[in-house]
């Protein structure tokens, strides 16, 4: 595989790593404020008096409905966790495998601009398409096209400074 698409796939199973367990972060969140919520209704009933009217009873009729939906929600926002999970787990182990592998054969130069640019940017790596740069999406020089086909070393766009893979 040539340095530059090495990289280019190397970033790209980071990206995917990065997102997937993203995803598993925010359905984490999402049980966890269920979670909140079932245990701020159990405090409410707690501190709601025995009721002595009708109005009071269903107050705490309520109270209990509200309570019984929350808890609800946390259930199903388990339940999907632990779907995703089940999907997500060999993606995810896939993913940090060819990560490995990937990052082991790195060329140096590529890794070493890849990471000077990470500081500043987003993203450092642009693909060329229709001899134009997809990072600033203006196309390229004869000379820089040339010297991207070459694939000797990391080149860069002269516009947004990217590495060019
Ligand atoms: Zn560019």
């Amino acid at each position: 595989m040539l340095p530059a698409k090495r990289l280019l796939a190397w970033h790209q199973a980071k990206e995917a790593l990065r997102a997937a367990r993203e995803e598993q972060k925010r359905l984490e969140e999402a049980i966890a404020a269920a979670e909140r919520r079932v245990a701020e209704k159990e405090e409410q009933l707690r501190r709601l008096p025995v009721p002595a009217n009708p109005d009071e009873e269903i107050a705490r009729m309520l109270l209990e409905q509200e309570w019984w939906l929350a808890k609800k929600e946390r259930d199903d926002a388990a339940a999907s966790y632990a779907d995703r999970n089940g999907e997500q787990e060999p993606t995810i182990q896939q993913l940090q495998f060819d990560i490995m592998q990937l990052e082991a054969g790195l060329d140096p130069e590529f890794l070493r601009a890849y990471l000077r640019l990470s500081e500043t940017k987003a993203l450092p790596i642009a693909e060329v398409r229709n001899k134009c740069c997809m990072g600033c999406c203006l196309p390229l020089s004869l000379r820089k096209l040339d010297e991207w086909r070459r694939g000797k070393g990391p080149v860069f766009c002269d516009e947004c400074d990217r590495i060019l893979v």
